[in-house]
């Protein structure tokens, strides 16, 4: 028996790069709903956002936040992947897979100092900062600056500088990802690595009296971010983002979505999904 697991990272993916609207993918989403087909979201968001963008969305599933610094699952989950309840309640507990935001915060200001650097991250900025950066509102500028395990950072120095801040980070055990609007600091985690740890847990939560479905992995991404993730995945799609600073190059025996954002997400997932079962 074999079943689907759609992994699907958010901005200028799922989401359209400008105005955020995931409403032309509806009826892809609609169709995961009704086949108990999981949405595991892998995103830059935080908790806080995904949890309201979840509600909207409509699918269950786990999600892989702040680029796999952390997953988020419901509390009363028998399958972290699927999101599959066996009792009542809407909790959900989060499992930290990087540094603390703290520490993160703490070394960044200590390399900004050592280094000379002229970096902004979130905790620099207030919410109408970020606001005016993402074009967010302020209660939605202000579920971004609620962060577990990464810090995006807007860089105002040269190239060289981001070299050596480069160099300086890795031998501190962290990392810096380019993501569609910011650079992210974070630990030696990514959302591939995040989706490892949750397979397993999935797989370990299983009774083994349950028959074992062959799960398939369909994966959709736009940034260099995501190429880990597509990696791992049966099926792989690359969504166009004509925005992008670096856009993902398809690999071979990738697909290549046929339009940007929501509307490219739906007609992929529809095509591997959305056939005769
Ligand atoms: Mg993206």
């Amino acid at each position: 028996m074999t079943s689907w697991i759609v992994v699907s990272d958010l901005d200028g993916t799922l989401l359209d790069h400008a105005s955020y609207d995931f409403e032309p993918a509806r009826e892809a989403l609609d169709v995961l709903v009704e086949r108990q087909i999981p949405l595991v979201l892998a995103t830059s968001k935080t908790q806080a956002e995904v949890a309201l963008l979840r509600r909207q969305l409509g699918v269950p599933g786990a999600s892989i936040v702040e680029n796999g610094g952390s997953i988020v699952i419901d509390s009363a989950v028998r399958d972290p992947v699927s999101g599959a309840s066996t009792s009542a309640g809407d909790g959900v507990e989060s499992i930290q897979l990087g540094p603390e935001y703290a520490h993160i915060v703490q070394r960044l200001a200590q390399l900004r100092r050592e280094f000379s650097l002229d970096f902004a991250g979130f905790s620099d900025m207030s919410d109408e900062d970020v606001a005016k950066e993402t074009g967010l509102d302020l209660p939605a500028a202000r579920r971004a600056r609620d962060r577990m395990s990464s810090e995006p950072i807007v860089w105002r120095d040269s190239e060289e500088a981001l070299e050596r801040f480069v160099r300086a980070l890795d031998a501190q055990g962290f990392e810096l990802t380019r993501g569609g609007r910011f650079f992210h600091v974070l630990g030696r985690v990514s959302k591939a690595s995040a989706l490892r740890v949750l397979l397993e847990a999935a797989i370990s939560k299983r009774p083994p009296s349950e028959p074992q479905e062959c799960q398939q992995i369909l994966a959709l991404g736009d940034s260099p971010n995501d190429c880990e993730l597509l990696e791992m995945a049966d099926v792989a799609v690359v969504v166009p983002n004509p925005a992008a600073r670096s856009p993902l190059q398809p690999r071979e025996g990738w697909r290549l979505a046929s339009a940007p954002g929501p509307t490219g997400w739906n007609e992929a997932v529809l095509d591997v999904v959305g056939g005769s079962q």
